[in-house]
């Protein structure tokens, strides 16, 4: 049934000038649909030095990039090198295993603000092959005094060129101040907002930013307005089936296969080739000792 419950995200350390929202996995919610990782960043001001990432590894996932201000750039072990600016979409598939890095090119200070997130990859393309896109044309259209992009999955019949695998939907939603909509959605999805900035109302309550609202299933649709320029993501898909293991930057079902992953990392293998590596790949942190255990 359709609930509402708003749990406020924790902050998280990237480095030392570099705090980070982390909205999912949260207490008592691990997935919306197959989404299971939420990071919302900035806005900050940074240099390059305090926003790069170095090369570290993935499995059984996608990250999906959304950024609402200033430009990335994405490097992986497929030879992939590609800026991103808000309104455009990342999507690197990890499949068995990819290496990629974020490596900002510009010179100064620049203000980043923005979402990383990952979906789970179900099991019948866990293991295919690693896949880089970027989309810089998604669709998109006025509701009500809404402005709706879709970068994953569809919504209100658009639907991202971006490569999914399971039903689902992210999309950026925009309200200017003073402005309301009503947004059908497919009550078999499991949804989640998230407000990036300014503040949301849905069904008359306020939705704040860090926090993850967690909209349960079964809504056929959303009352929104905003008092003040408001940009949201709608996030949500069919609930995903089974259990998802993560640990660091794995997704998976076992402890077998986070352990067989970490090791592989750090001996440099299954991760594409690491003399290609733009710099020193990030150590894996020691496993837990009391064992990996599934969690929620
Ligand atoms: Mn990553």
């Amino acid at each position: 049934m359709s609930t509402l419950r708003s749990i406020p995200g924790r902050q998280a350390a990237l480095g030392p000038d570099m705090v980070v929202h982390r909205l999912l996995p949260t207490r008592g919610l691990r997935t919306v649909g197959p989404w299971c990782f939420i990071d919302h960043f900035g806005p900050v001001r940074v240099s390059a030095d305090d926003f790069a990432v170095g090369p570290h590894p993935h499995i059984g996932l996608q990250t999906v990039t959304w950024l609402l201000a200033g430009e990335i750039v994405h490097g992986d072990s497929l030879g992939s090198r590609q800026p991103i600016r808000p309104g455009q979409l990342n999507l690197m598939t990890s499949g068995a295993g990819i290496t990629h890095w974020e490596i900002p090119e510009f010179t100064g200070q620049q203000t980043m603000h923005g979402l990383q997130m990952w979906v789970a990859l179900p099991d019948s393309v866990r293991q295919s092959e690693p896949h880089f896109e970027h989309h810089a044309d998604l669709p998109s259209m006025r509701r009500g005094d809404m402005r709706i992009t879709v970068f994953m999955g569809r919504l209100e019949g658009l639907r991202s060129p971006a490569t999914t695998w399971s039903p689902m939907v992210g999309a950026e939603l925009r309200i200017p101040a003073g402005g309301a909509a009503t947004l059908p959605v497919d009550p078999r999805f499991e949804h989640a907002l998230v407000v990036a900035e300014g503040a949301l109302q849905l069904d008359g309550q306020q939705l704040d930013a860090h926090v993850l609202h967690d909209l349960g299933r079964d809504r056929q649709q959303l009352d929104l307005r905003a008092d003040v320029d408001t940009t949201a993501l709608l996030l949500g898909g069919e609930p995903f089936p089974g259990p998802v293991l993560m640990w660091w930057n794995f997704v998976a079902r076992t402890a077998d296969e986070i352990e067989r992953a970490r090791s592989d990392w750090e001996a440099g293998r299954g991760f594409g080739d690491p003399t290609r590596f733009p710099g020193p790949p990030l150590p894996a942190p020691p496993l837990p000792g009391g064992g990996l255990r599934l969690k929620g």
